[in-house]
């Protein structure tokens, strides 16, 4: 066979419609409806042949219509209306400019946000599944609020795969080749025109080299690394071929990459553009965070000590751990990591043990042999979070062994709870209504407050209406995917006619898409097939599920499940009112949340982390039906759609399984069903419809990635900028005596103890109001009192003897004596009633210090 050198010939734009490629270049169009309808007014069958992508719309352009449309003056003028708004959106001032931190300090001139993968639209396929939507989202909302953020990710050749089906209802994966000259991407150039490369060192003597790409995420730069380039050995080369293709060292190579070569990226960006160097690094998830020891390594090289470059580094960094399922933990061996930090490959400056010790599962329970990415996180890291209520405590409860004497309570790890971006998903149809019912100042607000949703401004029967166009949207949308998936798995058109009857626009639509881990349980609904198909053909109140899903190339167990449900959908019997749709992605997704009238979530608790989709549901007036899980967990308040309730505590997983099957289906026929099919005198649902708004009115604006960056920005962006300038003031003068005290407090550690406590002032009958005097006599060794803070711990006591809601309060040096002792005292209150209890301990003290954990240090008496 002969070898095929694909390449993309750009179309040369006339004059008039120079602005067309800037539009297309600028993926702001992929959440803007009005440049979109710009691009499918120039063709409408074209975009819909190029699905809706600017870029091969432009491409696919004869020079003949391009010189008609130049000469159309109310198109020129249209294309030159549509740039000027570009312009405003890219430049004007938005939410973020302005404002401070909370101490009235500049806000970070820059933030760097890794993340593995950037799920954007479904021109730019570089995601597989809820981490890079999250990512994707997180970027637009930042642009839309003008968070100076810019995206550091890998850009992969194939990026994830295209699934499909055999007869057999077997998994089939297919990579389709993406050209970069095709995408709306830039090299990052040098001033002399040559791609600028990044490059690093790996085992053997052999180079690591990347290309820059820029994709323009609206006001958001985002760099994708491209080791597929000429100047790369074979292998170098497809170290960025695949999202997750391989396994241990491949993967290993593309988080290198990710982390050392993105910060390269970031500094060749700021060399070249004259952007300011971020002054926050971001880490979405641990797969990026090599960027902390590069970081280091860059520190070390201005004259630091790999210590004091830590805590300059710590500071100004951010970890959000996204997983409570340690396999989706990435952990490599630690040999493995050796070979790519140590022999002749060692960092100048950084020692191969350093490296390790940053990924080291030294704590109880963990493996001495692995290098674990998200340990490394955390130490990295000065401040981290999860993505929910649930989670961040799910997984103050996961890590606490790395600090060992503290309750899971006070482990650093906070959460923000994840959001989605609204111009991306909710349905044009429904966006439109919103923007005519609603007043300007309602638009302005910085949250939406749901006015429109007044019975005054859109009546029920209109919802209702609303609704029904898009389900039956979806029921059309569905047929069409349906018949395509029949035909690749060999069935003919004439076997084919019954899709043209598969789902119904009037039947109650439940929808379940999501990737296929078993956590997820795409087949509980199948528990009981009986009962489902029950539900499934009710002659009063039928339901119909629409389900899609991608299983890990890797993962033959998910693969199975996907098998099971296809199978079970084939059956000539339920095949009208269960239908599998093969090929998950933003695109089907963007139809399918408005379609669906309840959005299905069934994990095993406490698994998932967040879950977003629900969260598009919602925000398209879908109602959720959900394990009390994750964002579920937190916001489910009874009116808003259901919670299955969880047989949590059960061990055995099957009975587990059918007793949450059996409660999911008793909510489908006693409350759902009915609440959908219970029309009033008009015809109308009344009490769907109250759910519906409901939903959208409170839902609505919680749910939104705007809520979730000002988190960002208020609760973790501006702190770890302030922490980071501190350290970095004067030469480092901070982080160089913070890492000095930490060496000091470690190596005298072993020597502080409390060795005595005394209480006076409660006599026997005590009541609440009396004060407790505590005096501790303590050890500190070489270090002075000022070292520490000496604690007493106090609160309710459970049955159990442990103290349930602390709170620790500091004593007073009161006196000091020969040898390092010194005596601490002061009074506690008691404020409730109950059985109490306290104890005293005595914790590390600096005010650069971010937690009381930090670290993970703790005398108990
Ligand atoms: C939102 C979304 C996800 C994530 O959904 P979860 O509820 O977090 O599982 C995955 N894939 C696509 C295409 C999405 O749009």
């Amino acid at each position: 066979m002969r070898a095929i050198r694909r390449f993309t010939v750009r179309t040369v734009l006339p004059e008039q419609l120079a602005a067309l490629d800037e539009l297309a270049q600028n993926l702001r169009w992929s959440w803007h409806a009005p440049t979109r309808e710009l691009f499918a007014s120039i063709d409408p069958d074209l975009w819909s042949d190029v699905r809706g992508d600017p870029v091969a719309l432009l491409a696919a352009l004869g020079s003949e219509r391009l010189a008609a449309l130049a000469g159309d003056e109310e198109f020129t003028g249209r294309v030159r209306a549509a740039a000027e708004d570009l312009h405003h959106y890219l430049r004007d001032p938005r939410w973020y400019q302005g404002r401070t931190t909370p101490a009235g300090g500049e806000l970070p001139r820059a933030i760097a946000y890794f993340s593995p993968e950037f799920g954007i639209t479904s021109v730019l396929p570089q995601y597989s599944g809820g981490l890079g939507i999250l990512a994707g989202d997180h970027l637009k909302s930042a642009s839309d609020m003008g968070v100076p953020i810019v995206g550091v990710g890998l850009l992969y050749g194939a990026g994830y795969f295209r699934q499909s089906l055999t007869r057999d209802a077997w998994q089939v994966e297919t990579y389709p080749l993406l050209d970069p000259d095709g995408l709306p991407l830039a090299v990052l150039r040098e001033d002399d025109g040559t791609p600028a490369v990044v490059s690093l060192a790996l085992p053997g003597g052999r180079t690591l080299h990347a290309h820059v790409w820029v994709a323009a995420v609206g006001r958001v730069p985002l760099l994708l690394l491209d080791s597929n380039v000429p100047e790369n050995d074979d292998a170098a080369r497809k170290v960025t071929d695949r999202l997750y293709g391989g396994g241990g060292e491949h993967r290993l190579q593309q988080e290198l990459l990710l982390g050392v070569g993105g910060v390269r990226a970031l500094r060749a960006w700021s060399r070249l553009t004259g952007a300011p160097e971020p002054e926050v690094y971001h880490t979405n998830e641990g797969h990026a965070g090599f960027l902390g020891v590069e970081r280091i390594r860059e520190l070390v090289g201005a004259g630091l000590s790999v210590g004091e470059a830590h805590e300059a580094v710590r500071a100004a960094t951010v970890f959000t751990t996204h997983t409570p399922v340690p396999a989706g933990i990435d952990r490599f061996p630690k040999e493995l990591v050796s070979a790519y930090f140590g022999g002749d490959n060692t960092m100048t400056g950084v020692p191969t043990e350093t490296v390790l010790a940053l990924g080291a599962e030294d704590y109880d329970g963990g493996d001495p042999t692995v290098f674990n990415m998200a340990v490394m996180g955390l130490r990295l890291g000065g401040r981290a979070n999860g993505v929910s209520l649930l989670h961040g405590q799910v997984s103050r409860e996961m890590f606490e062994g790395l600090w060992p004497g503290f309750d899971s309570r006070e482990v650093p790890i906070t959460s923000v709870t994840n959001g989605v971006h609204s111009p991306t998903w909710v349905a044009p149809r429904l966006a439109a209504v919103e923007a005519e019912r609603m007043g300007l100042d309602e638009i302005t607000a910085p949250e939406a407050s749901g006015g429109w949703l007044d019975p005054g401004k859109v009546s029920d029967a209109e919802l209702w209406a609303l609704r029904g166009e898009m389900r039956a949207e979806l029921v059309a949308e569905a047929r069409r995917r349906v018949r395509k998936s029949w035909r690749e798995r060999g069935a003919s058109p004439a076997e084919l006619g019954w899709v043209d009857d598969v789902l119904s626009p009037d039947v109650l639509t439940i929808g379940f898409a999501r990737r296929v881990p078993t956590y997820k349980r795409l087949t509980l609904m199948l528990r009981d097939t009986e009962r489902l198909k029950a539900l499934l053909l009710h002659p009063e109140r039928p339901v119909q599920l629409i389900v899609a899903g991608k299983s890990h190339p890797a993962d033959d167990s998910g693969k199975r499940l996907i098998q099971q449900l296809v199978r079970f959908a084939d059956d000539p019997e339920v095949r009208h009112r269960i239908v599998f749709l093969p090929n998950y992605d933003i695109g089907m997704a963007q139809s399918l949340y408005p379609g669906c009238d309840v959005w299905l979530n069934n994990p095993l608790r406490p698994l998932e982390a967040s879950g977003t989709s629900g969260m598009k549901s919602a925000l398209n007036g879908g109602l959720n039906l959900s394990i009390e899980d994750g964002w579920w967990a937190e916001w489910y308040d009874g009116e808003n759609g259901w919670g299955i309730p969880t047989a949590d505590g059960v061990e055995d997983a099957d009975r587990r399984d059918d007793l949450e099957a059996a409660a999911l289906y008793d909510l489908v026929e006693s409350q759902v069903a009915p609440a959908f099919y219970g029309r009033s005198a008009d015809g109308v649902p009344s009490r769907w419809l109250e759910m519906v708004r409901h939903t959208l009115a409170t839902l609505g604006p919680k749910v939104q990635a705007t809520r979730m960056v000002g988190e960002y920005v208020h609760g973790l962006y501006a702190p770890a900028a302030e922490a980071g300038r501190l350290l970095a003031a004067d030469g480092f003068a901070a982080a160089k005596d913070l890492a000095g005290w930490k060496a000091h407090v470690r190596a005298s550690w072993p020597q502080v103890r409390v060795d005595h406590v005394e209480s006076a002032g409660i006599g026997e009958a005590v009541r609440v109001g009396d004060r407790l005097t505590v005096r501790a006599y303590v050890s500190l060794g070489p270090l002075s009192p000022e070292d520490v803070d000496v604690q007493v711990v106090h609160g309710r006591v459970t049955e159990a003897d442990v103290i349930d809601e602390f709170t620790a309060e500091p004593l007073a040096l009161v006196e000091s004596y020969e040898a390092g002792r010194h005596a601490f005292g002061g009074e506690v209150r008691l404020d409730t009633s109950g059985p109490f209890g306290y104890t005293v301990r005595i914790v590390p003290r600096h005010r650069h210090l971010a937690s009381v954990a930090e670290l993970g240090l703790v005398a108990n008496a």
